[in-house]
């Protein structure tokens, strides 16, 4: 065994012994530090300064409690977080995220990739994220905004515009960002820089709803055409039906393709003629209704229930999942094989287990992983923060143009490293180590801290 591939190995099993239950840092773990090898091998220095095991620590975990009156006047409490993992290249960056299934593991997770993908972005963003076990489902506003308060009446000694800088992620939006703000402002000062996702009247980004979907698109559109290819008349399978899937299914449109699907937790919904954008935004963001809504008011639509969107068995050329983390296994990528599809752009985080990403990739199909090809939503908070700190704020064409650019220099990035170590189309390896490669050198730089 070469010298880098025994001190992965030391490594992993270290952060194995550690935290054993730790399931989904330990997966990120496992399918991020093996990439790791030819880069180590090129590059002793890193091993040698032993920043594996640096980057794989937090700089800082947060944990507190979270008390809040629900409407009938009973006392709840939850957990809330704040994972600040690594501030090499700029203030800890990475959403919060409320859903019951919350706990350090999945947010280590989370902020594990966040600092890659905000590396990737060639921004001065360092990774983080945050949230709670808190259910949105079914609570009033009242409750949402009570629970908002309380949670910021603790984080806001924890962040900052130049320390540390929360955003939404899956069940924080908007409107979550409008009361946490709210509450911060209140406590501390005016300082529309320390939230990003902010609605559009008190200095949120133009394009920053759309940006995590529109993003997971362009990167593949940069990829189609490299192939000398485009969207038109593909088939897409989608999944989720929250923020990033209804702005993938979008553009997706607009170039193009016909997207059949979309997803929520109770099922999923195929429409042949193609998903109406205009009826799934006023059912998810205006009446904040489940997929069955959708299906009700469309005929061609059929609803299924109690099933996943990737055990549905019909040819497509694309998926696009936008849920949630390892929604699809192997089983799912073997069926998604069959059925003819030759590109997966991960909208959500993780959302392929790592024996179902092993398979895309041993089987040629060109899978692009959440930490690049969903890097557009923290790229447009990080033009937020730059528009906060001009106390400007810029047209949604000059936003947009920007994403672009930078969607095309991750894929780009992602591309030529991969050819670089020998592993062409290995676009996990590939954005692995062009995102750990800036963090490493800016690490290394600071010294031992
Ligand atoms: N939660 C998003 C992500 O997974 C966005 C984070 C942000 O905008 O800071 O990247």
């Amino acid at each position: 065994m070469s010298d880098a591939k025994s001190y992965v190995k030391k490594i992993q099993e270290q952060l194995h012994e550690k935290d054993p239950n730790q399931k989904e840092f330990l997966q990120a773990i496992d399918e991020f530090l093996p990439t790791m090898v030819p880069f180590l091998e090129k590059h002793p220095e890193f091993e040698e300064a032993n920043l594996l095991a640096l980057v794989s620590e937090p700089e800082r975990l947060i944990q507190f409690r979270v008390p809040w009156q629900d409407d009938k006047g009973n006392w709840q409490v939850n957990r809330g977080y704040r994972i600040q993992f690594n501030s090499a290249l700029g203030p800890y960056k990475g959403g919060l995220r409320f859903h019951p299934s919350v706990n350090l593991s999945i947010l280590k997770f989370l902020a594990f990739e966040q600092i890659f993908k905000n590396s990737l972005t060639g921004l001065p963003i360092g990774g983080g994220k945050g949230g709670s076990d808190f259910d949105p489902k079914g609570k009033s506003d009242s409750e949402i905004m009570r629970f908002c308060q309380s949670f910021m009446t603790e984080l806001a000694r924890h962040i900052g515009p130049d320390l540390d800088v929360p955003a939404g992620d899956i069940g924080v939006g908007g409107r979550e960002i409008g009361y946490l703000y709210g509450t911060y402002k209140r406590l501390k000062q005016y300082d529309a820089g320390v939230l990003t996702g902010k609605p559009l009247g008190f200095w949120g980004s133009k394009v920053r709803t759309e940006a995590t979907g529109y993003g997971a698109v362009y990167f593949v559109k940069h990829l189609l055409n490299d192939l000398k290819d485009d969207f038109n008349g593909k088939k897409v399978i989608v999944s989720g039906s929250g923020n990033v899937a209804i702005y993938a299914v979008e553009k997706l449109q607009e170039l193009g393709a016909n997207v059949v699907t979309v997803s929520d937790s109770n099922g999923f919904i195929y429409d042949e003629t193609g998903i109406d954008v205009s009826l799934l935004k006023e059912i998810k963001e205006v009446k904040r209704q489940r997929l069955t809504a959708y299906a009700e008011q469309k005929e061609s639509a059929q609803y299924f229930a109690g099933q996943s969107v990737w055990d549905f068995d019909t040819s497509a050329d694309l998926a696009f999942p936008c849920a949630t983390q390892n929604e699809i296994d192997l089983e799912q990528a073997k069926l998604l094989v069959k059925n003819g599809v030759k590109v997966v752009s991960e909208g959500a985080n993780m959302p392929s287990t790592l024996e179902a990403a092993e398979y895309f990739i041993e089987n040629g199909v060109l899978y692009c992983p959440g930490k690049a090809a969903n890097a557009g939503g923290v790229t447009v908070s990080a033009l937020e923060m730059s528009q906060n700190s001009q106390r400007l704020q810029w047209e949604s064409e000059e936003v947009d143009q920007k994403l672009d650019d930078i969607m095309k220099n991750i894929y780009e990035a992602c591309r030529d490293t991969a050819k670089e170590y020998g592993e062409e189309n290995n676009f996990v390896l590939g954005a692995n180590i062009a995102g750990f490669e800036k963090v490493a050198k800016a690490m290394l730089a600071q010294g031992l801290v």
